[in-house]
């Protein structure tokens, strides 16, 4: 296992089937897709959180070279159970403030925990 190597980004679709990328990876990934932008519905302004329309991304990553984990977030797009993938930026201390409109509420479903365990009063 190499050292300095973190988990980065999950990228995860709503029945929760998750991919997670290391640091390494997910700096790789973005460098080729350009940051994603041709697949992203709804970004926060502050970190690499944001939604991905599915069918831009399967686009993406059928003309790009071989991207990191290629294979399983293509697999992971085509099952998808609707029509938009959700990036977790894991690295990110963002609260996404400053990220307002339809995907944020979106995207803050899906990464919502469903069951607070501790409860503070
Ligand atoms: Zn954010």
């Amino acid at each position: 296992m190499a050292t300095g190597l973190c988990e980065a980004l999950a990228i995860v679709d709503d029945d929760d089937e998750q991919l997670i990328y290391d640091n390494e990876e997910a700096s790789r990934l973005l460098a080729m897709t350009g940051d994603l932008d041709g697949a992203t519905v709804s970004a926060c302004p502050h970190c690499k959180s944001r939604v991905l329309a599915v069918v831009a991304l399967v686009d993406i990553i059928e003309s790009a070279p071989p991207l990191p984990k290629g294979s399983e977030l293509l697999e992971l797009a085509d099952d998808a159970p609707t029509l938009h993938l959700y990036v977790q930026d894991l690295v990110s201390e963002c609260e996404h403030d400053d990220w307002h409109d339809p995907g944020a509420e979106e995207w803050a479903e899906v990464f919502a925990t469903p069951v607070p365990t501790l409860r503070r009063h």
